[in-house]
């Protein structure tokens, strides 16, 4: 007896599936309500994928993502140019904007070094990074990837790279999450905790 199966349907389910943390059951639902929208919003749909993929691409400065030549942090003359804050990926400038805290401009590397994954400094846009600080006005660079073992490592080696150009190279503290438990902090968590107090 032949599988019961819609090819249509199917390759809709398996497009879905390659969504980040979308699995197989959640793939199917999604499948199923563009199955029960009108042909008006499908064309709306699949039109905003389309404009999005097309439209945007990363800033010729800071990497960030853009439908401009540069991003709008870039082209804000009341935002510290002499400041960079390098981070992993477009989504943590986002996070770091929620502050409200932080005037200066950004550097997006795209990742982080993975011997791993198969990704190494090249494939990240250091070389960009170096570029902006060569130029002689940057002040600072805040060093703001992930307090993983590849955030660690890739910070440390564009801080190594950045020292001999004369900026002062910081690095992101992070402690206890509000709410945390001192007991329940791992020992690295812990320690970067302590080196990045600050006087009360
Ligand atoms: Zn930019």
């Amino acid at each position: 007896m032949a599988e019961y199966r819609i090819a249509p349907l199917s390759r809709l389910v398996e497009q879905f599936e390659h969504f980040p943390g979308i699995g197989y059951k959640s793939a199917q639902r999604m499948a199923y309500y563009v199955l029960g929208l009108s042909d008006a919003e499908v064309k709306q749909l699949s039109d905003s994928i389309l404009e999005a993929h097309q439209k945007i691409h990363t800033c010729k400065v800071c990497c960030n993502l853009t439908d401009q030549e540069t991003c709008s942090i870039c082209r804000d003359p009341a935002r510290d140019h002499s400041t960079i804050c390098v981070v992993e990926n477009p989504r943590d400038v986002v996070a770091m904007e929620r502050t409200q805290d932080y005037k200066g401009t950004y550097h997006v590397l795209h990742g982080v070094i993975s011997p791993l994954n198969g990704v190494g400094p090249d494939q990240l846009h250091i070389r960009e990074l170096l570029a902006r600080v060569k130029d002689g006005s940057v002040k600072e660079v805040i060093m703001a990837t992930n307090p993983t073992v590849e955030g660690e490592a890739t910070a440390m080696y564009i801080s190594r790279l950045l020292k001999p150009l004369g900026v002062k190279v910081t690095r992101l503290a992070y402690g206890i999450p509000v709410g945390g438990d001192l007991e329940y902090a791992d020992e690295v968590t812990l320690s970067r905790a302590l080196a990045g107090r600050s006087e009360l």
